[in-house]
């Protein structure tokens, strides 16, 4: 199970369809969210487009300021998924094509290391409020917290 979700080439294709010119950055900056394995903040996601496309005379063709308008616009598109883990920023992963199959994370407080999991036990849940609170429940959202085994196994 990884965070995987749509392609890089089908989130250029929505891209274009829906009017986006597709500049050199920009394809850098998808190309990096969807092969990401975690969700990944704008920073990191900056970063990794540089190191594809930079070259030893323009190391840093990618803006930050261009990042954080293009990350934005891919999420009001639907087309990367905002995931807040109180870190102080959102991250991000592409969206899954496929809701059914949607997925969460734990997260170590200590070392930021994140992993995904899809056996989602909410339902039960979502039913048993459901009929205390006469609420239909359209979506949810879960992450768990805690300390990963390298960091239970220090002293
Ligand atoms: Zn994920
Ligand atoms: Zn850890
Ligand atoms: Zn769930």
């Amino acid at each position: 199970m990884n965070c995987t979700g749509l392609s890089q080439n089908a989130i250029l294709d929505r891209l274009k369809e829906s009017g986006c010119r597709i500049t050199a950055p920009r394809k850098a900056l998808v190309a990096s969210l969807a092969e990401s394995h975690t969700p990944q903040s704008v920073i990191e996601l900056h970063a990794a487009a540089n190191k594809r496309i930079g070259t030893p005379t323009d190391p840093e063709p990618v803006n930050l300021v261009t990042a954080y308008r293009f990350v934005n616009l891919l999420e009001t598109q639907g087309l990367a998924r905002r995931i807040d883990f109180a870190q102080g920023y959102a991250r991000y992963e592409p969206t899954h094509p496929d809701d059914a199959h949607h997925h969460h994370h734990i997260v170590c407080d200590q070392c930021g290391k994140v992993e995904p999991f899809d056996d989602c036990d909410v339902d039960e849940l979502s039913a048993r409020i459901e009929a205390r609170s006469g609420f239909v429940v359209m979506r949810h959202q879960l992450e768990l917290y805690g300390k990963c085994a390298d960091c239970s196994r220090e002293p």
